[in-house]
């Protein structure tokens, strides 16, 4: 099959930023491409993910970086912006603290949906690197500040003390951040999704419109970079701490909510759970432990926000009010399904930096304790939110959440208390 195939005539006036035909990436481009032996014990044993939209014949993957920002980066390139054939200058960007490896990295089925060596590719492929292979960082690990007006106000009233270690008098908690694009490996994550391999490559091609036509014409390809969000990790403490069982882990794995987590939108415990989870981690490594919060992009139960906002309305809309036991049947009348999160690739990143057992598990949701149980990690102890932190128009998705299984120390909300409305109605 030829690698490139003539513009049609429809094409509009050639721009110097995009070229005058059409790469096809369904077909096998020839010789270059370096083979990925995905959960080798090395990195040169596994083999660099290569991605690159500009020399075909090197791509081993399917997809390109960068998550959902990989159509930015294709805006920016029809703009004229950027330049196609950009290569990232990657001087003093290594990472400011060593992560790894750890075993997990190369034990099988442990690690599927992000690449264990992506932080450190400048230096672990640097051979590749220098033959020409465009190979890209898909996590970078940096330090940072980071100021919350919670921890600030927990400072004041004693619940928290200042050390210049962890947190500054001015409220300031000292954090390693490590974000991550996702990698997936195809075989192991139809695995975690109990299908097979060719059915989640055929409904992935189904449901993004026949966006990536490798994931059906390309099966010697198994690796995969979704456009989705990824996930950031905020570290508290030494990140080396993170792998050894015997030091104090505090730990929330959570999952974004922009209305609460940054708009502070009252219909919700994420915010407040969030904070009181940094709070328990900066006290944590204040005892000689160490802290994690794994904040992972899947907006509104990764239904994403309009379908979230309609759910809203539909709660609170409803003949009797916005009730705790009609809760999850809003989401499924709109959405199909009460929850698309789906923690099943969750703990990689738990894995990725060597957590063995998380002595504080700061969540109740029991979706996310199966899987971290079940990624071969052991939870000691599961924090709850304390009361006095629940917004009271976010009262009914608690009552819901504890009555459908999600850990709670207290009384389990009864029937008739489900029925109760408690959410604010619209023109409250
Ligand atoms: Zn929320």
């Amino acid at each position: 099959m030829p690698s490139e195939v003539a513009a049609k005539s429809f094409e509009p006036a050639p721009s110097p930023a995009a070229p005058h035909h059409i790469r096809l990436t369904s077909h096998t481009g020839g010789h270059g491409a370096i083979p990925i032996h995905w959960a080798a014990a090395t990195a040169t044993e596994r083999g660099p993910v290569v991605g690159t939209t500009t020399k075909r014949s090197h791509r081993n993957v399917i997809g390109t970086h960068s998550g959902s920002y990989s159509i930015y980066r294709a805006l920016a390139v029809a703009s004229g912006a950027l330049k196609a054939s950009h290569k990232a200058d990657l001087t003093n960007t290594a990472p400011t603290n060593v992560i790894g490896p750890y075993p997990q990295w190369s034990e099988p089925g442990r690690i599927v949906a992000m690449d264990p060596w992506g932080a450190t590719v400048a230096d672990v492929f640097a051979n590749e690197l220098a033959a020409g292979y465009d190979i890209r960082p898909t996590i970078a690990v940096t330090q940072a500040h980071v100021i919350l007006p919670e921890v600030i106000e927990a400072l004041q009233s004693g619940r928290l003390k200042a050390d210049g270690r962890f947190l500054t008098a001015g409220g300031a908690a000292m954090v390693t951040k490590v974000a991550v694009e996702p990698v997936w490996f195809l075989p192991e994550v139809a695995k975690r999704f109990g299908c097979t391999e060719a059915d989640l490559r055929r409904v992935l091609f189904e449901e993004t419109g026949g966006m990536y036509p490798e994931l059906v014409t390309r099966s010697d390809l198994e690796v995969f970079l979704p456009p989705i969000g990824g996930l950031t990790a905020y570290i508290f403490g030494n990140p080396r701490d993170l792998a050894n069982p015997d030091i104090e882990l505090t730990a929330r794995v959570h999952d974004e909510c922009n209305g609460s987590d940054v708009f502070g939108s009252d219909i919700c415990t994420c915010r407040p759970y969030l904070t009181h989870a940094i709070e328990e981690c900066i006290q944590g490594a204040q005892r000689g432990g160490v802290g994690l919060v794994s904040y992972f992009r899947k907006e509104g139960r990764a239904l994403g926000e309009v379908t979230k906002f309609l759910v809203y309305n539909a709660r609170k809309r409803q003949i009797g009010g916005d009730t705790a036991d009609q809760y999850f049947a809003r989401t499924e009348c709109v959405a199909g399904v009460q929850d698309m999160r789906f923690q099943e690739l969750m703990p990689d990143v738990l894995n990725w930096l060597g957590i063995r057992k998380i002595h504080r598990l700061v969540s109740m949701s029991n979706m996310k304790y199966d899987a971290i149980t079940r990624a071969g990690i052991e939870v000691v102890q599961r924090i709850n939110i304390p009361e006095g932190l629940i917004p009271a128009d976010a009262q009914v998705e608690m009552d819901a959440k504890m009555a459908a299984g999600y850990f709670t120390p207290g009384a389990v909300p009864d029937a008739a208390e489900l029925k109760k409305a408690k959410g604010r109605g619209l023109d409250a």
